[in-house]
């Protein structure tokens, strides 16, 4: 791209899950489109350093940690040899197998991606700093798809040597003897699940009272139990400050009901207390485009922000930070800019944890219910009562279903147990469809399957479970 301005129907700034989608959507519908991240490839936080890399790491925890619970089932494997740099070459290989794949198809839609960071000069204009020197771009839409960036902690600088965030643990460039996770939420809890199987000694530091905060303990606590009983250490209501960095790794004064102000050595500490949207440094203070003191660009329903000719998309405008949610959005904004009518207004957005046992939830949950003096009904089944669950030998999990008492309706459901993530799409389809408990239970499931388990918590909303 040249130093003269160039014209284009639509720029998408960020080429994360909700830039993408937003980019092909838009080409199919016929715009012409430029899509500009700084990355080779489209792929964003998710691809690059988020969903992807952690889940090929959480699936080689898995293994192992299924090797050694085989013991108990009568079959056993050895101490697991760990090549960290082949484990790194196939989690690497996964990335770019993906985002070159995203790569094709841009190109195969005639989606023009631009490599280089952009910034607005006004509302109309954006200029982009890239490989091939600046350029300009006049728009007549642009999309914000920046996404976030991880949270630091006062005295934990994310640039230190000893102190890494996601995107460090995400890169395997060592398995540390000593972890400290400071936060025991997604990413806390799914690296923690990670370094613990390649054989860290990990400790989780959490401020709240209890992991996951927000959401439902009935949910949490298989969790917790397993996480307390494989990790070195889970510190509730702690908070770490006072780090010192040594040649090999940093100590730290631990804060809490159980710790007395103990000063701990650790070869690594894991930062991770929640992310931030990335809206600084755009040269929005050239546009009408709004802010909120969280940082969120404020959207309406159709992803429009306030200045009419900008919308944005993703963890950049709000809560949840999910990439099938950002996807969601992009796709929702680049109909709107190709003139159809359409809204972002889900009634659910499935969430997933990836720890060991999984934890997946959607709709209302238990905990909001009781927030806000709602009344609901709901039908539980545990997964001890699950064949298939007991034939996995793994029956540490509940499934249930929160039901509106007067029409039926499903309002929420959460899962706790190995595999819940795959589980929870239909309880999203079911919410969505405005499905009742009983179009759930009379829907024959197949056996002997865990979605068998919310057949049965539906099942269960009228007292007359098979199994319980
Ligand atoms: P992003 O994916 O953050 O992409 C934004 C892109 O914009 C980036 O490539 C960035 O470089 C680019 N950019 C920023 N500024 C500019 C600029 N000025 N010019 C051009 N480009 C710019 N979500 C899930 O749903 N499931 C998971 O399992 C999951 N696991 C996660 C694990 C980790 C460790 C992390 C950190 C996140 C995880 N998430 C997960 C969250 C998920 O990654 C985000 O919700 C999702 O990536 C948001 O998509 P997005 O399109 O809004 O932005
Ligand atoms: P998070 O909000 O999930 O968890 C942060 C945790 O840190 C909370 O439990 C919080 O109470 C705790 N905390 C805050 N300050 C603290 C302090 N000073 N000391 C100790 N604990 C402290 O944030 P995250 O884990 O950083 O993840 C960011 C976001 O990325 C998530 O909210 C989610 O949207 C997304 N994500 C999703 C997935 C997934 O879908 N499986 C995986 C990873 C990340």
């Amino acid at each position: 791209m040249g130093a003269q301005v160039e014209r284009r129907e639509l720029v998408i700034i960020g080429g994360g899950p909700g830039g993408y989608a937003a980019a092909f959507m838009a080409a199919d519908l016929g715009l012409q489109v430029a899509l500009v991240d700084p990355e080779a490839n489209p792929g964003g936080v998710c691809l690059y350093r988020g969903c992807i890399p952690s889940k090929a790491l959480l699936h080689v925890a898995e293994l192992i940690e299924q090797a050694k619970d085989a013991s108990a089932l009568g079959v056993s494997f050895g101490e697991p040899e760990i090549d960290a740099a082949k484990l790194r070459e196939w989690k690497d290989g996964v990335v770019n197998k993906l985002t070159g794949g995203l790569g094709h198809l841009a190109e195969r839609r005639d989606v023009e991606y631009v490599r280089g960071r952009a910034q607005f000069e006004d509302h109309r204009t954006l200029r982009i700093e890239g490989a091939d020197g600046p350029g300009r771009i006049e728009f007549r839409h642009a999309i914000i798809a920046t996404g976030s960036e991880p949270t630091a902690l006062p005295g934990l600088p994310l640039d230190s040597h000893a102190i890494w965030s996601s995107k460090e643990a995400l890169e395997l460039s060592e398995v540390p003897e000593r972890l400290l996770v400071v936060g025991g939420g997604y990413i806390g809890l799914e690296m923690a699940t990670v370094y613990n199987a390649l054989g860290s000694e990990v400790t989780v530091v959490e401020a709240t009272p209890g992991l996951l905060p927000g959401v439902d303990r009935d949910l949490v606590e298989p969790l917790a139990k397993r996480l307390k009983a494989r990790l070195h250490a889970v510190h509730l209501e702690t908070k770490v400050s006072d780090a010192s960095q040594l040649e090999q790794g940093a100590e730290v004064v631990l804060h809490g009901p159980d710790v007395d102000d103990e000063k701990e050595g650790f070869d690594r500490i894991l930062v991770a207390v929640g992310r931030r949207p990335r809206s600084v440094g755009l040269g929005l203070e050239h546009t009408r485009v709004e802010v909120g003191p969280d940082g969120f660009i404020v959207v309406d329903e159709s992803r429009q922000t306030t200045e009419p000719a900008i919308f944005a998309i993703g963890d950049v405008v709000s809560q949840p930070m999910l990439a099938h949610k950002a996807h969601h959005e992009g796709r929702v904004a680049a109909e709107v800019i190709a003139g159809r009518k359409a809204r972002f207004e889900p009634r659910a957005i499935p969430a997933v944890v990836f720890t060991d046992p999984a934890v997946a939830w959607c709709g209302l949950t238990e905990a909001q219910a009781q927030d806000e003096g709602r009344e609901v009904e709901i039908g539980r089944f545990p997964w001890s009562a699950s064949g298939r669950a007991l034939t996995t030998g793994r029956s540490d999990g509940l499934t249930k279903v929160l039901v509106d008492p007067d029409s039926q309706r499903v309002l929420g459901v959460g899962m706790v147990g190995p595999g819940a993530g795959e589980l929870i799409a239909e309880a999203a389809l079911a919410i969505e469809m405005g499905a009742r408990a009983e179009d759930i239970a009379l829907t024959i499931h197949p056996h002997p399957t865990l979605s068998e388990t919310l057949m049965e918590a539906s099942e269960d909303v009228f007292g007359e479970a098979t199994h319980i």
